[in-house]
């Protein structure tokens, strides 16, 4: 079975969060996703390496979710083989003033993935349409219009050669407090801790509304959302590394062939003309 088809939000379709299990893992064997998870990142490494030589096109991977879903960890995973020289992560916090200066997508556009590189966004243009929405930092006449702005916004950074994974992680309540609780009792964790994260948590139904938002006007034909369940950490992993190995494939990035003669660039080396 194809997971990444499995938690795709096909376009059009209605979404309420509600009707998908973020426990779920398909019966699958904790062991062998680690196993698979591994293997996965292995590839991305790989292809990440033939993605960078290419130096034509880019991968920019969207991830969403309430706090302590696994944003962070995600990215350590997944991403545990790729070269640092080919990879950027991008966490966006409350706007600056000087970002709230400029339209909402400013600060977005400066963070796209150049060519060959692959970019991950630890939050994005939607926290525009989530908090924004859900605290009413703006009104809704402007929040409403986003959705659209984003989605041509998006379909822009494909026309220019950008392939977009957005991966909402999908954690339910009950685990989110227990991840929260984890801060107050771990020392290691502490740091962590946000008092507004608490609040936060308080609106839980106006961000799953949201979200529903989100996930159903911006799962567009050329970039599509995925909901992926997220309370077994392991199964979130395993079906994350296993939709960016699955896109980075169907790239297929080429590394691209000698650009001189060998006899040439023999003569060139050895000073010979
Ligand atoms: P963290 O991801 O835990 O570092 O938290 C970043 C915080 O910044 C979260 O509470 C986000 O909701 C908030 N944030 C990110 N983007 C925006 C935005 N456009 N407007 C308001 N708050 C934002
Ligand atoms: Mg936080």
């Amino acid at each position: 079975m194809d997971v990444s088809k499995r938690f795709l939000v096909k376009p059009g379709s209605k979404i309420k969060l509600g009707e998908w299990d973020p426990g779920e893992t398909l019966g699958m064997d904790r062991a062998e996703a680690e196993r698979r998870l591994d293997e996965n990142a292995e590839a991305i490494g790989r292809l990440q390496y033939r993605l960078y030589a290419e130096h034509t096109r880019s991968l920019l991977i969207i991830l969403q979710g309430m706090d302590a879903a696994g944003k962070d960890s995600t990215v350590r995973h997944v991403l545990r083989y790729v070269n640092p020289q080919g990879v950027l992560v991008t966490s966006f916090k409350k706007p600056t003033d000087n970002e709230l200066a400029h339209d909402f997508l400013w600060r977005i556009h400066r963070q796209t993935p150049r060519k060959g590189h692959i970019r991950v966004f630890n939050r994005s243009q939607y926290e525009d349409v989530l908090v924004v929405r859900v605290e009413s930092l703006v009104p809704e006449d402007v929040w409403s219009k986003r959705y659209d702005l984003i989605n041509a916004f998006e379909k822009n950074l494909v026309e220019g050669g950008t392939t977009i994974i957005k991966i909402y992680l999908n954690i339910s309540e009950q685990r989110q407090r227990e991840k929260l609780m984890r801060r107050l009792t771990d020392p290691d964790r502490a740091w962590k801790f946000e008092a507004a994260d608490f609040e936060t948590r308080k609106k839980w139904p106006a961000y799953m509304k949201a979200y529903d938002d989100v996930l159903e006007k911006c799962s567009t034909e050329h970039a599509a959302w995925h909901i992926v369940p997220t309370d077994k950490k392991w199964f979130r992993l395993f079906v994350i590394s296993q939709i960016v190995r699955g896109t980075l494939e169907r790239l297929n990035p080429r590394l691209p062939p000698l650009k001189i003669e060998p006899e040439a660039a023999m003569r060139l080396l050895d000073g010979i003309d």
